[in-house]
């Protein structure tokens, strides 16, 4: 029997839908929806009040058929082995996509950081660490930072991971600080993937990106810059919300100035030159591009039948609910999805692997040329999809993801 949480029941749900249309081998399609590798760890940690908390831990590599597994490190209190398996297969299908040669892996700590003090996390950081050590590594498994966890935590990855194998090895984690083995261009990737995409689905559409109208939720790493580089080329962001509020100008806003604010008030509430609007209220505005780019779930059955945009650009990983896309595609709202639309992060940490394994860095101009080709080159494979099956992206990207681990799969063939 496989893993049957709901979480991971969402991503083979997904899975099955595209492997029926690619009318995929019974035998691959088993393959592909097992994951290869489950590690569960107990991390015992001194607290900074005396007593000894242990914490559960949990590594999953999904499938390593392209390459060693790739996937962020999430802290919080909900990580589940079922929620940590779902991402762990997405990661497979999003480093399939974006077709840099990576296999799919994730791992989490049930912990609360908001509660534990610098100390604290740097302790679990590294039991969990050690507890893993042996299953992790540039040819194994590369964890990345995810929810709650930073560049100061992959330090402390990446400085356990060296001590236990007796040399420094910056290649173990990506999304590490410039000064030791980071790459620059990784704090936008993501952001400038997000760009590009809807960039270039504006252009399939006919749409004039030069004063497109966009909304965007969240204001954080990913919608900050994605906001920025539309900005740059000449989309007018006209709202943005996070978890405190939102704004609006019809004009659009400087972007620019709204950084300079979000910096320093840690959120975009209260910005002068623009006008108060609800979480609730960005749904409905009468703009060209939505861009989600804060949580999963927060487009539903309830709010979609209000979407005007004629672009949907998933930043966020799982920000639409099935029931919700299934609408928004039938009204011929063209969905980006997650995968292929936030790819730009993964594409860039593979460059930042392949700078520490070469010891050599690249200009910023060098790894923001390269993100483009492979962003274009995504988009393309998977609206070339899209148009041959006449099926929705999402599907679309399913299939050239299938498709590629699947090949690989049988072309490899089976050890037994
Ligand atoms: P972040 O923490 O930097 O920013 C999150 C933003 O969302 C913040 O502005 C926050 O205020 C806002 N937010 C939180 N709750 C909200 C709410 N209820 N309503 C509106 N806004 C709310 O996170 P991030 O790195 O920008 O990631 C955002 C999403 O993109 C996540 O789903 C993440 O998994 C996904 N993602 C991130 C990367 C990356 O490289 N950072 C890569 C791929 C996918």
């Amino acid at each position: 029997m496989n893993e049957t949480g709901p979480i991971f029941g969402a991503m083979l749900r997904e899975f099955d839908r595209a492997a029926r249309i690619l009318k995929l081998d019974p035998g691959i399609w088993r393959i592909l929806t097992y994951p290869k590798r489950q590690i569960v760890v107990s991390c015992p940690v001194l607290m900074d009040n005396g007593e000894i908390e242990v914490f559960r831990g949990y590594r999953v590599q999904y499938n390593i058929t392209l390459g060693p597994a790739k996937g962020g490190i999430r802290y919080h209190p909900d990580v589940s082995l079922d929620e940590v398996t779902a991402l762990a297969a997405w990661m497979t299908w999003k480093c399939a996509v974006a077709h840099v040669p990576f296999g799919g892996g994730k791992g989490g700590i049930v912990c609360d950081p908001t509660r534990m003090s610098a100390r604290e996390l740097e302790a679990l950081t590294r039991r969990y660490v050690a507890e893993i050590v042996d299953a992790i590594g540039p040819e194994k498994d590369v964890p990345a930072p995810d929810v709650n966890t930073n560049d100061q935590v992959m330090a402390w990855v990446m400085d356990t991971y060296s001590m236990h194998v007796g040399h420094t090895e910056t290649a173990v984690v990506t999304g590490k600080p410039i000064e030791m083995g980071g790459s620059l261009g990784r704090r936008e990737a993501t952001g400038r993937g997000v760009m590009i995409v809807t960039r270039e689905a504006a252009k399939h559409l006919g749409l004039d990106i030069k004063g497109a109208k966009v909304a965007v939720q969240g204001f954080g790493n990913v919608g900050s810059v994605s906001a920025e580089l539309l900005a740059g080329i000449g989309a007018k962001i006209v709202a943005v919300t996070d978890w405190k509020g939102g704004v609006i100008n019809p004009a659009g806003l400087d972007i620019p100035k709204l950084l300079a604010h979000a910096a320093k008030n840690k959120t975009v509430d209260g910005f002068p030159d623009a006008d108060p609007l609800e979480n609730d209220g960005l749904w409905g505005l009468d703009v060209d591009v939505l861009i989600p780019a804060a949580l999963e779930n927060q487009i539903t059955m309830e709010n979609a039948p209000q979407i005007k945009a004629r672009i949907l650009t998933e930043g966020a990983n799982g920000p639409t609910t099935p029931d919700a896309h299934n609408h928004l595609h039938e009204r011929g709202v063209f969905v980006i999805p997650d995968i292929l639309a936030n790819s730009g992060g993964v594409t860039t940490s593979y460059f930042e692997w392949v700078q520490d394994r070469h010891g050599y860095f690249w200009e910023l101009d060098e790894v923001n040329m390269r993100l483009e080709k492979k962003m274009v080159e995504a988009f393309e494979d998977v609206l070339e999809t899209s148009i041959k099956y006449k099926v929705d992206l999402r599907t679309a990207a399913y299939i050239v993801a299938i498709n590629r681990v699947g090949m690989v799969t049988k072309m490899r063939g089976m050890y037994a």
